[in-house]
């Protein structure tokens, strides 16, 4: 039996507080977060045992601490809780920059304690109330081990983070930095100048807005993601993201030399050699940018159409993110695109709706 400590009990937090208690029902799990609604929530629901005060002389019990609230929070908590936590015990975050977090570690001594941890899951909403003990299930959870932390305590880490269903992959924190850079810093970089770009470009009457299709919605999706993480995302990681950045506007620039030579052996290669690795890449795990559960409903032109279909999804209890037909379809089959919060809602919405006998499609 062990006893986990929780430093901020949000999505994240939470979701590893619900998941450890779904699998280890017996362990002892404490916690302390700003606010006390989410405190009295999981104490409720059985998810936690006891509510802790901030800096609480009871996270020395722990044998494990996770620091999941916001970067700078972790960091102030690394630095009160290090000094006092029992012989043994690890503290890890879950933060999405490696770099920052070592070098403090390294800085206060605690290198032989800490083992930095990103789950590669999320959603675009936030709070204990979204998180759910199946978030983390198949995702990718990077563990980062400072230089002189016991092998065993990384076994340990690494047994906990596969038991509630993660795939945990241990890394370097370079390595964990340089690679996020590439695959999830950078296209949230694009999608969000990319959006801006045509905003920039579109005039009265904004007909680009208003023909935006399937192709520019879906590599867009994560300009909508929170403009505070992604700030301080660019801000910590910015010398990986520089790199990536310098080799993606080499690319960009050696693209459009090639389009002005009408280099027809060069575009064609670009397209394949993209289709064929994108196609390579493995879809049944979860990577760093959060999935989309989408279904399309083939919808007559009828008053209320789109009212019935969220009336009987609402009677059964199923929450809808996005509901709107699509006037642009070029990529896809149906005229109604209803997008859910997580794979159950969609599973469950896409059986009634076929159930009443509509024509639907998973996205
Ligand atoms: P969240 O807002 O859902 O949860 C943060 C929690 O921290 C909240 O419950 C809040 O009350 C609490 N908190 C804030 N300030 C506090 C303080 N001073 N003391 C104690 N508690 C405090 O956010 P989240 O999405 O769970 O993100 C938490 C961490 O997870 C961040 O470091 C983020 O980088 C990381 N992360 C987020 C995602 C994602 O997609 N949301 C994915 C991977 C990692």
């Amino acid at each position: 039996m062990k006893t986990i400590g929780f430093v901020g009990l949000g999505l994240i937090g939470g979701s590893i507080a619900k998941s450890i208690r779904r699998v280890h029902p017996d362990w002892r799990l404490f916690a302390y977060n700003r606010s006390k609604e989410s405190l009295a929530a999981a104490l409720g629901e059985g998810i936690i045992d006891v509510v802790l005060e901030e800096n609480d002389p009871r996270f020395s019990e722990c044998d494990l601490i996770f620091l999941c609230a916001p970067v700078e929070v972790n960091l102030s908590h690394l630095k009160s809780l290090g000094s006092r936590i029992k012989p043994g015990a690890i503290m890890t975050d879950v933060g999405s920059v490696k770099g920052s977090i070592h070098e403090a570690a390294r800085s206060l001594g605690l290198d032989h304690v800490f083992i930095g941890g990103h789950p590669m899951a999320g959603s675009e909403r936030s709070g204990y109330a979204f998180s759910s003990d199946r978030l983390l299930e198949n995702a990718y959870y990077i563990l980062t081990p400072g230089g002189e932390v016991p092998v065993s305590a990384i076994s340990d880490l690494t047994e906990i983070v596969s038991s509630i269903g993660a795939i945990p992959m241990v890394l370097t924190c370079q390595e964990h930095d340089f690679i996020t850079a590439g695959v999830s810093h950078l296209p949230h970089l694009i999608a969000s100048c990319l959006v801006n770009l045509v905003k920039q470009l579109d005039t009265e009457p904004y007909y680009m807005k208003m023909i935006a299709a399937g192709g520019f919605r879906d590599i867009t999706r994560i300009a909508s993601s929170s403009p505070e993480m992604w700030q301080q995302i660019c801000l910590e990681n910015r010398e990986n993201i520089s790199q990536v950045l310098d080799a993606y506007i080499r690319m960009l620039v050696q693209v459009r030399c090639q389009i002005d030579d009408r280099n027809q052996g060069y575009i064609y290669d670009l397209f394949e050699s993209s289709r064929e690795y994108r196609n390579s890449i493995d879809v049944r795990t979860s990577g760093p940018i959060s999935k989309v559960y989408t279904i399309y409903v083939d919808l007559a032109d009828e008053a209320g159409g789109i009212a019935s279909i969220a009336t009987v999804l609402a009677t059964e209890g199923i929450s809808i993110k996005n509901i709107g037909i699509i006037h642009n379809r070029e990529y896809e089959q149906g005229v109604l695109k209803i997008e859910f919060y997580d794979p159950d809602s969609m599973a469950k919405g896409h059986a009634l709706l076929t159930k009443r006998n509509y024509i639907t499609y998973q996205g």
